[in-house]
């Protein structure tokens, strides 16, 4: 993980790095078996190197809260590391060139349950781990097994600052993380 995290810390693949702070690296838990992959820092996350530190975080440590989960018993990363200018979507070549990064710490860690953050997420690794294009509005909640582990895609916890009902599905939803895992542990 420390050699991962140097290659992060030097990496100039995209043009992103001219103009990051610090690029975000794990926050929580790294032997955790649950993963949350969010999309991409926004200021405060650029100004500290931790993902979800600022208003979306404060969302998803209250879905982890309502679960009976805190921030340091999972792991939570990002699928892009340095952030894009005023906080804009990332773009299909950054994710691309990030990607490498999120394999080594899937490799590395090992999760039984991924949850993508958001629509970005959600893409790349219902595409990526099961070949299945599905949109956020579709997917987010839904239980999809891949190999050795299963993914939950949810929708973005900022989501949740701008329509206030959101919070409410992402409780219902956060709600199938515990159970499976629950499950999960009995089965161990
Ligand atoms: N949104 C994200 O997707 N990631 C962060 O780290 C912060 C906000």
């Amino acid at each position: 993980m420390n050699k991962l995290l140097e290659e992060i810390k030097n990496c100039k693949k995209c043009s992103l790095h001219k103009t990051r702070n610090l690029p975000t690296i794990y926050c929580g838990n790294f032997e955790s078996k649950i993963m949350f992959i969010g999309e991409a820092p926004g200021k405060n996350e650029d100004e500290t190197g931790k993902p979800f530190c600022g208003r979306a975080g404060k969302i998803l440590e209250e879905l982890l809260e309502s679960i009976n989960l805190k921030r340091e018993e999972v792991y939570i990363t990002n699928i892009v590391k340095c952030r894009p200018l005023k906080n804009r979507d990332p773009k299909e070549e950054e994710i691309q060139k990030c990607e490498y990064f999120l394999e080594k710490e899937i490799e590395i860690l090992k999760p039984k349950i991924i949850c993508p953050l958001g629509r970005y997420s959600s893409k790349l690794i219902l595409k990526k781990y099961l070949n299945k294009n599905l949109e956020i509005g579709d997917a987010h909640g839904k239980i999809f097994k891949a190999k050795e582990m299963l993914i939950i895609p949810m929708y973005h916890p900022a989501a949740a600052i701008y329509d206030y009902k959101k919070i409410k599905v992402l409780k219902k939803d956060f709600k199938n993380i515990i159970n499976i895992w629950t499950k999960l542990q009995v089965s161990l």
